[in-house]
């Protein structure tokens, strides 16, 4: 049988252990990258460096494929959609347009009976004083933003002096809540209540970077199911084919909140790779590919850790027992905050 090539749109971490999963079960993959430097130059069968509107090279990139897939969700509709109409896409770009923007993703919750925080969209300085119930709150782009950026805390509205807001773009004031904790569920659907999905997984993060994740979760039973039941049903309604991420909030009072949806593979699933038989990476993979589900199995508990800017210093000549599995991006440039790798520890269930 000719390999199946697989084209993704992206060239981060999550596109190179896209491609380290695609060569484990023998799927060729094709990378379309705007940076030059993209890690997953090193992981990917080809690496194409375009700018995503190039016509030329689109079309160089759909004639290499059989199927479409993304990394990150900040790519135009109109890209995903052309594209779509040539080789197959998934998630659907539909999905994409839902998701990449934060208070349309907030309002199909709602629609759902989904629980999130409470919000407004904000275009001015003033629709932030006619919503001050919302504070202290959080001010986020509505659209671009990842790892805390473009993000204000407002504790009051004399903050608003402190920060020199530019409302040329759009953005969502939502209410900040009192963390108890961070939970995001990983899911793989293949097509209609056809899906594997893993376990809760319990995440810390430091300045709006993720920096832990563990499983198990120390959650109660309740969340354990409303979280799994919650991303089921959000794949189900946006027909999803592709693995997705839910991020949850728990409060002090025990409220269970979904902070957002991820239309992709997640930092916070990276520990499926080693605690699992199948990787969200490679159930991505298989249900974008049409391959065959293979039951879930989890085979050991296990706590990642994203190694930041300059840390990975430390990591990179290190010796690991067998329970590290330690991941070096291959980042061209050490810059803070930039996530550079993570290390995963795994222990006996
Ligand atoms: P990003 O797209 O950067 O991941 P998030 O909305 O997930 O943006 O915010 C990043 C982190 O900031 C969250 O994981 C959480 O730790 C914190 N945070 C965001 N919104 C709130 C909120 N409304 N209340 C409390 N903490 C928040
Ligand atoms: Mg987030």
């Amino acid at each position: 049988m000719t390999k199946i090539s697989l084209g993704i749109i992206g060239g981060g971490q999550l596109g190179s252990l896209l491609c380290a999963a695609g060569k484990n079960i023998n799927i060729n993959t094709v990378v379309i990258s705007d940076d030059e430097d993209s890690p997953a130059k090193h992981f990917a069968d080809h690496f194409i460096y375009s700018k995503y509107d190039n016509e030329e090279n689109l079309t160089k990139f759909t004639s290499m494929v059989d199927k479409i897939t993304y990394e990150f969700e900040n790519i135009p509709y109109d890209v995903l959609s052309k594209l779509n109409k040539v080789k197959k896409v998934d998630p659907n770009p539909e999905v994409n347009k839902i998701v990449q923007h934060r208070y349309s993703e907030k309002n199909f919750l709602i629609k759902k009976n989904i629980k999130t925080t409470d919000f407004e969209k904000i275009v001015n300085e003033s629709d932030i004083k006619k919503n001050k119930n919302l504070l202290p709150g959080i001010l986020k782009t509505s659209t671009l933003g990842y790892d805390g950026k473009g993000q204000y805390k407002l504790n009051n509205l004399e903050d608003l002096d402190n920060h020199k807001i530019n409302f040329d773009r759009e953005f969502v004031l939502e209410k900040l809540v009192n963390l108890e904790k961070e939970i995001s569920v990983v899911i793989t659907r293949f097509s209609k209540d056809n899906y594997e999905i893993y376990e809760p997984i319990e995440n810390l993060h430091e300045e709006q970077i993720l920096k832990y994740s563990t499983i198990p979760a120390k959650i109660n039973l309740s969340h354990f199911k409303k979280s799994q039941e919650w991303a089921k049903l959000i794949s189900e309604e946006l027909q999803y084919v592709g693995t997705l991420c839910v991020e949850f909030f728990i409060d002090k009072d025990q409220n269970l909140y979904v902070n957002e949806i991820a239309p992709r593979v997640h930092n916070s699933g990276h520990l499926t790779i080693n605690a699992y038989n199948i990787s969200q990476f490679e159930n991505h993979i298989r249900a974008v590919c049409g391959l065959e589900k293979i039951k879930l199995e989890k085979i050991c508990n296990a706590k990642m850790i994203n190694i930041i800017g300059d840390e990975i210093n430390n990591y990179r000549n290190k010796k690991y027992t067998e329970k590290e599995f330690f991941f070096d991006y291959l980042k061209k440039e050490i810059k803070p905050k930039r996530k550079m790798g993570h290390l995963t520890i795994i222990e006996n269930k």
